[in-house]
């Protein structure tokens, strides 16, 4: 075999979302592409704000050397823009060098990892979670441990605490969250935080409050989640714009330390390195000198907040039970049978494509990705009637 043992195994593990989209991409070719209702992938419809493009274009018509080479952390005046909204957010001091560019969220985490991570150390994710972090963490010789969360998938502080070792070096929060929609408030932030300041007593190092929040700016009913700089100084900020200006293929986003951490020199200097010799370099150019063109500019909230609604009204309307999302465009119901992926099965009969809960670390659920047309959505509707008179819902 060419590719390493290490990678098979990983390819299998990472197998159900791809087995999805192939069995999606099979089934359009026979029954046609409008006739298959794929829900398995978090791939955006939307397209960017218009103010995206026209400063885009104005940029490319005006500007000379946009495409250069950078300092490794990025362009100066975007860290600064960056550091601005998160000082005004947060009503802390951050700084220029508090931020490092990144390749989206994913690139990172990925820098941050190799950042924080010798071999052995425990990096705690509260299931269910984003499948990749599992991923994220072995690239950098780490370990991810799992805590689940509780029945509404909040944080649940005793089982976290059963999970914590003399080797936990983070714990990573996604909320709002993929892929349950749920979002985490300023108690349960604050919370959080407090845990770990204890936990730190008694381990005696630091430990580290990651939050990974693409989704940060989607958010539902005037609920807004917790910021996790006002909660632990151990905290580190991973986002991007990936979904909240539309830009998931061009790979913006940046890493923020929270500018009381005591080490941050240290983590500032380590992310600058690695963001170099992850192969990165530098996080994308032209978007770099996008952002700061687009103070205050977001995907519109509301347009997913009305596919929630729709979506979700139907399906508990047909007997699906699910936790309401407040945020992101996922929703996370509980399988009508305790084998989800007999569920998943029965889904295709339907051509509706949907990711099993195990995916995520929590079998018994599957999850629905609604960042689609309204149309697909509503003409989906009967199908999973259909499933729910199946299953006598
Ligand atoms: N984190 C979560 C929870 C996500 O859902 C995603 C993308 O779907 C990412 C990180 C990666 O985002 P990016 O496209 O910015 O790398």
């Amino acid at each position: 075999m060419a590719i390493s043992r290490k990678m098979e195994e990983s390819m299998s593990r990472s197998s159900w979302i791809r087995q999805m989209f192939e069995e999606g991409e099979r089934m359009k070719q026979i029954h046609g592409a409008a006739n298959v209702f794929d829900f398995s992938l978090g791939n955006p419809v939307l397209e960017p704000p218009p103010e995206v493009h026209a400063s885009l274009i104005r940029l490319l018509q005006s500007n000379h050397g946009l495409h250069r080479y950078m300092p490794n952390a990025g362009l100066p005046g975007t860290r600064q823009f960056v550091a601005d909204e998160l000082s005004l957010q947060s009503g802390l001091k951050f700084d220029k060098t508090d931020v490092v560019m990144s390749v989206g969220a994913g690139g990172g985490l990925n820098a941050l990892f190799k950042a924080i991570l010798d071999p052995e150390d425990e990096v705690v994710a509260l299931a269910p979670y984003f499948v990749e972090y599992g991923f994220y963490v072995d690239n950098h010789g780490g370990k991810l441990v799992v805590a689940h969360t509780d029945k509404t998938f909040q944080p649940d502080l005793n089982n976290l605490d059963a999970v914590m070792t003399s080797k936990t070096k983070a714990v990573i929060i996604n909320s709002p969250n993929n892929p349950t929609g749920v979002v985490y408030s300023r108690e349960t932030i604050n919370q959080l935080g407090a845990f770990l300041r204890e936990q730190e007593k008694q381990w005696g190092h630091p430990i580290f409050l990651i939050s990974d929040e693409p989704y940060r700016n989607i958010v539902f009913d005037d609920i807004h989640p917790g910021n996790v700089f006002l909660s632990h100084p151990n905290s580190v900020m991973v986002t991007s714009h990936s979904k909240d200006l539309g830009l998931a293929g061009e790979r913006i986003g940046f890493v923020a330390i929270h500018p009381d951490m005591e080490d941050r020199k240290a983590l500032q200097n380590a992310l600058v390195l690695t963001t170099r010799i992850l192969g990165f370099v530098n996080a994308p150019a032209l978007m770099q000198h996008l952002l700061p063109e687009l103070k205050g500019v977001r995907i519109s909230s509301a347009i997913y907040q009305d596919l929630r609604d729709l979506f979700y009204d139907a399906l508990t309307g047909m007997g699906f039970k699910i936790i309401k999302p407040h945020g992101a465009f996922y929703m996370f119901p509980e399988s009508p049978v305790n084998d989800e992926i007999e569920f998943i099965r029965q889904a295709l009969t339907e051509n509706l494509l949907l990711v099993p809960g195990r995916g995520f670390g929590s079998p018994g659920y599957f999850r629905i990705a609604y960042c689609f047309e309204r149309d697909k959505i509503e003409r989906s509707l009967e199908r999973f009637e259909r499933l729910a008179q199946f299953y006598g819902l």
